[in-house]
């Protein structure tokens, strides 16, 4: 069976002198692995289709439970996350997350249209990383059905006080009166009225509106503190490309 779809690399290994075997975040089929035949022959469109970051139109063909990548077509090759380590370990983080908590044999174009958007604003210099970074995270969780609950403390109900936190073990908020009154324990962000606002827009305003905000320094600090440890605590795992991320920035 063939199937035409486009994708971006999200994993690279080469096996032997002449083949790779890569894992793409497709259009059609949310998160594969493929085999590539004569991927590493560099006069092969194949060879730069397929690696790693590079988003490319493929054709693949299912075998059983296995995928062969027959043709490759790069689209676009992200030049502005070479030479520099902080974009290039943000994008590679995108991609563990991707992994992670993308579907598989299931449609991902929303996630898809996500990560191309993120790395195009970070490879251009759009955008600051700590404000397209939160915004993936969150999103990425969002899409895969976990939605932090952001509209009021979960107590008492009100939707807007100076200080909430944010607890990132159940994705819900507790304003900091509900908190003392009863000595609340558990691991919680404070967040004020700014990064408040700006953890729901990350989770939920519209697509193409998404990473249209500026928040002060410190308040982006907070976000992606929030954004970090939800994924850790749900996800339960630590990302090697977010602890790289962490030694540069
Ligand atoms: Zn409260």
């Amino acid at each position: 069976m063939k199937i035409f779809t486009v994708g971006l690399i999200i994993r690279q290994q080469n096996i032997g002198e002449r083949d790779r075997l890569v894992t793409a975040l497709t259009e059609q089929l949310g998160v594969v692995r493929c085999f590539v035949r004569g991927a590493r022959d560099i006069k092969s469109p194949k060879c730069a289709a397929t690696e790693l970051l590079c988003y490319s139109k493929l054709t693949l063909h299912k075998s059983r439970d296995s995928y062969i990548i027959g043709d490759a077509k790069p689209l676009k090759i992200f030049g502005g996350l070479r030479g520099d380590l902080g974009r290039m370990y943000t994008a590679q983080y995108f991609c563990e997350l991707a992994g992670t908590l993308c579907p598989k044999e299931q449609e991902a174009g929303v996630q898809l249209r996500l990560i191309l958007n993120a790395l195009y604003l970070i490879s251009e210099n759009k955008r600051p990383i700590s404000l397209v970074k939160p915004c993936v995270e969150l999103r990425l969780m969002c899409e895969a059905g976990y939605m932090p609950d952001l509209t009021m403390c979960r107590e008492c109900g009100e939707y807007e006080k100076d200080t909430v936190y944010f607890l990132p073990k159940v994705g819900q908020l507790i304003c900091r009166d509900c908190c003392e009154r009863l000595a609340l324990g558990e691991h919680k962000i404070a967040l004020n009225r700014t990064s408040l606002t700006a953890l729901r827009h990350c989770c939920y305003a519209d697509g193409e509106k998404l990473f249209s905000f500026s928040v002060p320094e410190d308040d982006l600090r907070a976000l992606n503190f929030c954004a970090e440890e939800y994924v850790r605590f749900i996800t339960e795992r630590n990302y090697k490309t977010l602890q790289f991320l962490k030694t540069i920035i």
